[in-house]
Formats: C-alpha cells, structure tokens, sequence
C-alpha cells in the first residue's frame, strides 16, 4: 500500500452530487480525477448531527446515540428535548445519561495510535462538538466558528484570530464563512502542519438551499464560494511537504430537496383527539419532532396509542413512511430497518412524503414537511434519492484514479477507510471502502415493503461484504 501519513477530510454540508456539475469546477475535477463512489448514501435521518456522529465514529445511528437533530429522551421525558446544536445541550445529554456519543470516534482511535486530529468546523456548535466529540481529552483540536464559548478546545480560537483575523459574520449566503473558512484551513492547518487528519467542515451549500432556495443567485454564490476554498486546500496540499502521502477525501452529510408544502402535523393530531405537543405540558401525551421526519414518544408506555397513532399517520396523505414495531402497527417497518435500535430512539418514527418531481429550476426533488425554513427552501431529513445521496471521493496516493465506483458506500464507511489507510485497527460498522483497487464483491439490493389499507412503503438497502446501506424510501 501507498504510505500516507497525512489525511485531509473536506466536509461540504448539504451538497447534492447531481448538482455539482456546471457549479463546482475544482470539486467536479477532483471527482472525476479521482475515485468518485456516485451511490454513496447518508444513515436515517439525513441530518447533519447525525450525520457527523456516523462520520465520526463510523457507527450508524442505533449505535453512536445521536438519533435525531433534535430527540426528546427517553427515560426522561419530562425533562428538556436534546437540541444537538447546542453544546450546552450535548453537555446535559452527557450528564443525563452517562456520554454524548456511544461509540467510539475516529479521534480517539487516531489518539490511542499516537495521531492527531484538527477540525475547522464552521457548521453549527453542536456538529463540530460531534466531530471529536472526546477532543479535550485526547489532546486533539477543534476550531468553532462561533468562537471560543462553542468548543471543547477554546485555545485554538485566539491563534487562529491570530493568523486570520477576527471571525466573520453569519450572513447568507454564508460567503464570508466559508472564505475564512479557506483561510483556515490553508493558512494555519495545512501551512503549519498542525495534525495528521484535518477536518474541514463548510456550512455551505446547506445553508443556501434551505435559507435560499436550492435554486436560487444565493445558492449558486454559496456554490462557487466552496470550489473556491476547496481549490485552495488542494493547492496548498500540492504545494506542501506532504503533497506525495497525503490523501483527500470530499464529501457531503446528506442532500436536501425543496419543501413543496407545509402542514401542522401537530395540529391535525389535535384536531383528531391525540394530545401531541413539542414540549412536556399539562395537556401533552405524546412528545414529538418534526421536519421532513419526525419522532412520536408517548409519554408514558402505551401500546394501544402507538398502534392508534400509527394508523392516524397511514392515513394521511402528506405521510411517507411509518417505523414501528409491525407487531403493534401494520403496515410500518420496523426501526431496525433503519439502524434505529438505540435506547435513545423513538418507538414511532415517521418520514413526511417526497417524490422526485423537479422543483424550482427544474432540480428534482420536493417534498412535505411539519416548518422549519421559508416554505420553498430545502430541507433534509427523511429517505428521498436526493436527501439520501451524498458526494464522496478520495484522492489516495497509489490509490484508483479516473472511475466511478457505483458500489454502496455510506457516512460510515469513512473512519475506517481513512483508519485503513493509516495502517491501523478499525472496529467501525462500515467496511473500508476499497480506494486502492477494485472490491470482488458484488451488491445486492432488497425492497421491504409493507402495506396496511391504503397506505404502501417501500425501503431499498443495499448489501455488501456484510454491509447493508440504506439506499432510498418512501410512499409507492
Ligand atoms: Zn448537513
């Protein structure tokens, strides 16, 4: 094997692989460069904290802990919902429940071999929290945009303000984050050779298409803005001592697609009698999240309400997919289905329904969803093609140049491919993606699908070298 001593991993939140073409010159090049695996696939839900922890830890999400953006706790449901995002938040999750994140990260693998790790994060404090999620106690830096009050490792913040001045504004589209975004990574990760894995973490596109539109001026700025700075961190990767070993990986968390209407889930359940509410209160039963997906948490164990609330969602239109236990619900698919077998996770799971229909621009993709950003803006979350396909490409020394791996590959694969390509001992879910050369093996895909009535769901998984990936979903 090639020897590769540096990794450098650049995260380009909400990115559509379909899209890239026409918009992102030096990402389209690279991809097409390199080895460009064209079906890779985020966990369930397609949400970015979820996501980080999967890339984080290799682990899907019934095993890291971090089921949803934002989750009510089970066990104790009357206390504050989990707001990810948030690093109070995390902190509270860990003094509720013993830890954060459930798994193993990548960071603390890297620390027992002796390796380092820096992450620029400029999403939010909860994501770059989760990204290393034990990085004080490892020795490991992670850098905040939203300064030192947002991050585990505060004294990193002043020596880059040092370097590049004093942190940008939040406007959106955000260019000016992900310029100084650039900067950092170029002028202090890369120039002063800080760690042998650097994370780069940019906002963008993600915050134009949901604040924007996916099609939209803005969206195409915040586009051009990211090539930009990733154009810069490959040529300062070129230009540097360890151009020759180290390799690069490109990738989104998830896609988005258009919200095409909005309904008060909440509301409806009312009107129909179920007393549903986003926080504990005195006339709440039944806890839930919403968004393109949603959880459903009974406050108190109640079998008959699941099945009662199951049935209620198959019945709806606007309702795409239902994960329950079939036993209690017919028609729904089991949470397992979707790695969704934490304690944490809801008993009751539900995708709003989506199709691939161009939307704005004639960029396919739309779907329903319970608020969250203007009506008209992106959204992510739930199982459709476009959420559900992310952009993944390495750039290994000695590794395959110039194809596309159609093969299933996932969020999870990441750490131990790049554990893999240090020489080191993975204990990860995913499998290490086969970047130097060709895998044997071929996929295979299944179609579950269950029926009650009316309603009817299909879930494609594809399966490999003991793998299984979860593909697409929805209403049929
Ligand atoms: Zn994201």
């Amino acid at each position: 094997m090639a020897q590769v001593d540096k990794v450098v991993i650049v995260v380009f939140d909400g990115l559509r692989p379909d899209m890239i073409a026409g918009r992102m010159p030096t990402l389209a090049g690279f991809l097409d460069d390199n080895l460009w695996f064209r079906n890779a696939r985020s966990v369930f839900p397609s949400l970015t904290r979820v996501c980080t922890t999967s890339v984080s830890t290799g682990a899907w999400p019934g095993h890291h802990g971090i089921v949803n953006n934002q989750f009510h706790l089970n066990g104790d449901l009357r206390g504050p919902m989990v707001d990810t995002g948030r690093l109070d938040h995390l902190r509270g999750l860990e003094a509720r429940t013993g830890a954060m994140v459930t798994a193993d990260s990548l960071g603390q693998r890297l620390a027992a071999a002796g390796r380092s790790m820096l992450a620029i994060h400029c999403g939010s404090a909860g994501s770059g929290v989760l990204i290393n999620h034990a990085v004080h106690e490892i020795g490991h830096q992670t850098f905040s945009i939203y300064g030192e009050a947002a991050t585990l490792t505060p004294e990193i913040v002043p020596h880059i303000l040092a370097t590049c001045g004093p942190l940008p504004g939040h406007e959106v589209p955000k260019l000016d984050i992900v310029a100084y975004t650039g900067r950092v990574a170029t002028e202090v990760a890369l120039a002063q050779d800080q760690a042998d894995v650097t994370v780069v973490w940019l906002p963008e596109p993600d915050t134009s298409f949901h604040f924007c539109g996916i099609h939209s001026e803005g969206t195409e700025l915040a586009m051009r803005a990211a090539d930009t700075a990733f154009a810069e961190i490959l040529g300062a990767v070129s230009g540097g001592a360890h151009a020759s070993s180290t390799a690069i990986v490109a990738l989104s968390d998830h896609g988005q697609i258009a919200t095409s209407a909005l309904i008060d889930l909440a509301g409806l359940m009312r009107a129909d009698g179920f007393r549903a509410g986003e926080a504990p209160g005195v006339d709440v039963d039944i806890l839930m999240t919403g968004g393109n997906m949603g959880e459903l948490r009974p406050m108190s164990p109640d079998p008959g309400l699941i099945a009662d609330l199951g049935r209620w969602l198959m019945g709806r239109d606007e309702i795409g997919m239902v994960f329950a236990d079939p036993a209690l619900v017919t028609g729904a698919l089991p949470p397992s289905v979707v790695h969704q077998t934490h304690a944490r996770s809801a008993e009751l799971l539900f995708v709003m329904r989506s199709d691939e229909t161009p939307g704005p621009g004639g960029i396919p993709g739309i779907g329903v969803y319970t608020g969250g950003v203007p009506l008209g803006g992106g959204m992510h979350g739930g199982l459709n093609p476009f959420e559900m396909n992310t952009v993944l490409g390495f750039a290994v020394p000695g590794g395959r140049r110039g194809e596309i791996d159609q093969s299933p590959a996932s969020l999870i694969d990441i750490a131990p491919t790049v554990l893999e390509l240090f020489g080191m001992d993975h204990q990860a879910q995913g499998r290490v993606l086969p970047v130097l050369e060709p895998e044997p093996g071929i996929a295979t895909v299944e179609r579950l699908r269950a029926t009650s009535g009316a309603f009817e769901q299909e879930l494609v998984r594809a399966h490999i070298a003991g793998r299984d990936y979860l593909i697409e979903g929805g209403r049929v």
